[in-house]
């Protein structure tokens, strides 16, 4: 009886938080390594569903990570990254490309499987993500810069409370396809979209202070000090484009952006439904 009361109680705590978010769009990211463990793939999935049946609208983009990474290689492709960015060649976009996809329909798949209603897009089609060339970071090829995002297709879904899952893929003015970082995908389409809430989860428990010490979380970040810690190496590789997409999203005008652990169970509910929240807030 106690365990059923308790159950019952858990449910009432997240009425503030479903009220909150109900009828409103969040936009969670997914990425790489924390996509490649099944269990871990079903809780998230799971999650979103959950937002999805009380009323919430999340918004997914994924990412490929190792998958893209081992289908490049089999084709005999080295991968080489320049500040967490794929140098990306003709060739490799179409490996990117048909990786990409192939991830979408699976995480399409299986929410529909869980009892939602998701559709697949590609940042490709209806010129969702538009790109030029990504110059930050010397010439890294086929690499999108995103320059602006058409939310309607996007909209038009989750006003029918069906799943956007968006491939993290851009064109440019010429008609090129572009491999887009999908940190940096997430943020301008957070931003575009107005959401309530950036939440990208990875593989890590956060910003860790030290890579090697799990418990060095830094659990709030001003964006402020974003910098110095890149200038010291305390961010580096993957983790770059995920605080400063943190910080194009609050630029943006987006009030919440999170780096939160995915290898957590159920942590997007934790993170939606509790006061404590997980992982690292980038607040302004
Ligand atoms: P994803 O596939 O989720 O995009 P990435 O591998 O691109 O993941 O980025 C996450 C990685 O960033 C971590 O696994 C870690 O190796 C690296 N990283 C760099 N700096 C930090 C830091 N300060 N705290 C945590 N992780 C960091
Ligand atoms: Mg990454």
């Amino acid at each position: 009886m106690e365990k059923l009361v308790e159950k019952a109680s858990i449910l009432i705590e997240a009425l503030p938080y479903i009220r909150k978010f109900r009828g409103k769009e969040v936009l969670i990211k997914y990425g790489g390594a924390a996509m490649n463990f099944p269990e871990i793939r079903e809780n998230v999935l799971h999650d979103l569903v959950f937002m999805n049946y009380v009323g919430i609208r999340p918004i997914l983009i994924h990412g490929g990570g190792s998958a893209i990474t081992e289908n490049l290689k089999k084709k005999g492709i080295e991968s080489r990254f320049v500040n967490g960015l794929r140098v990306t060649d003709k060739e490799t976009v179409k490996v990117v490309a048909e990786t990409l996809l192939e991830i979408n329909r699976g995480i399409v798949r299986d929410i529909n499987r869980f009892g939602a209603q998701a559709v697949g897009l590609s940042g490709h089609d209806a010129e969702i993500l538009n790109v030029k060339k990504h110059k930050a970071n010397g010439d890294v090829g086929f690499v999108g810069e995103v320059t602006s995002v058409n939310i309607l297709p996007i909209k038009e879904l989750t006003e029918f409370n069906i799943i956007p899952v968006i491939t993290p893929l851009g064109i440019d003015k010429a008609g090129e396809t572009y491999n887009v970082n999908a940190d940096e995908a997430a943020a301008k389409i957070a931003a575009a979209m107005q959401v309530q809430k950036l939440m990208i989860l990875t593989n890590v428990q956060g910003i860790l202070m030290d890579k090697n010490k799990p418990d060095s979380l830094i659990r709030s970040l001003h964006v402020g000090e974003v910098e110095e810690f890149i200038k010291k190496k305390v961010i580096t590789d993957g983790m770059i484009p995920k605080v400063n997409s943190c910080i194009t999203a609050l630029a943006g005008g987006i009030r919440k952006a999170h780096i939160i652990d995915g290898r957590i169970n159920h942590s997007l509910l934790l993170e939606i439904f509790t006061d404590e929240g997980i992982g690292t807030e980038i607040v302004q």
